[in-house]
């Protein structure tokens, strides 16, 4: 059992003309790559964050994703990984782990590019044909690959949930996309790492509102989807960059 990763692989929000959407892989330690959300261009983000970090992506390991939202900057690639999962690779169907309304609401969004019959069964496909749905309870945690994963529902444009996932050697927080919660900190805040959201926009949140937390919770902030070009003051919350990589023990 190797360290648990954490190997960021976009950062960008909605907007981004430089990144992809804001988005990670989580190596296990074990063997199983774990996705946290799957923006589009996702074969070519896949491979540049193994370029850039030196750990293989390999899709057909990437057997569980983690999915804070619909919207296309965390949601767009999903497509593109069923098919290749599917098609290219003859690979069981990815585990797709989020909260029903999210899961509920997926197929209308996939459903005219994916809906063609597939290739065991005459008619039209449905989601279970590409992706195993596994709801999950904000009461309850979930083992995947050793380790414990639970969510909690933001405050965001649509239904979105951040995560926190717990190995033997400490936790990561994901706060997902949201606006400022005091109480949604509150809950990442006994996370060993928290990757948090900042933005400009409309149901996100700021870095002046971050900057108001204590410097011992601010250390263990790392930032993502930050608006291109949009920096911010130096300062114990450090900007993550595509290809890094975040490893526990801290
Ligand atoms: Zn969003």
């Amino acid at each position: 059992m190797g360290p648990v990763r954490l190997l960021i692989t976009g950062i960008g929000d909605a907007f981004s003309a430089a990144s992809f959407g804001s988005s990670a892989v989580l190596d296990s330690g074990s063997g199983a790559l774990i996705g946290i959300d799957c923006p589009g261009a996702a074969m070519k983000m896949y491979a540049e964050a193994t370029e850039k970090s030196g750990i293989p992506i390999a899709i057909e390991r990437l057997d569980d994703i983690l999915l804070t939202h619909l919207h296309g900057d965390h949601s767009d690639g999903l497509e593109t990984l069923g098919f290749v999962r599917r098609y290219v690779l003859n690979a069981d169907r990815p585990r797709l782990h989020a909260i029903p309304e999210v899961l509920d609401r997926l197929w209308e969004k996939l459903a005219p590019s994916m809906d063609g019959a597939t290739r065991e069964q005459e008619g039209m496909s449905r989601l279970e044909d590409y992706f195993e749905p596994c709801p999950l309870d904000p009461a309850e945690s979930i083992r995947i690959g050793g380790l414990t994963v639970s969510c909690r529902r933001t405050r965001h444009s649509v239904p979105t949930a951040g995560f926190k996932i717990q190995g033997e050697d400490g936790t990561f927080g994901w706060s997902a996309d949201t606006e400022f919660e005091q109480a949604h900190v509150d809950w990442l805040a006994d996370a060993d790492l928290i990757v948090h959201e900042c933005g400009l926009h409309f149901k996100h949140t700021r870095w002046e509102e971050l900057d108001e937390l204590p410097d011992a919770l601010k250390s263990k902030i790392c930032l993502i989807h930050l608006p291109d070009g949009h920096d911010v003051p130096e300062g114990p919350m450090r900007v993550l960059r595509e290809g890094d990589v975040l490893t526990l023990p801290v």
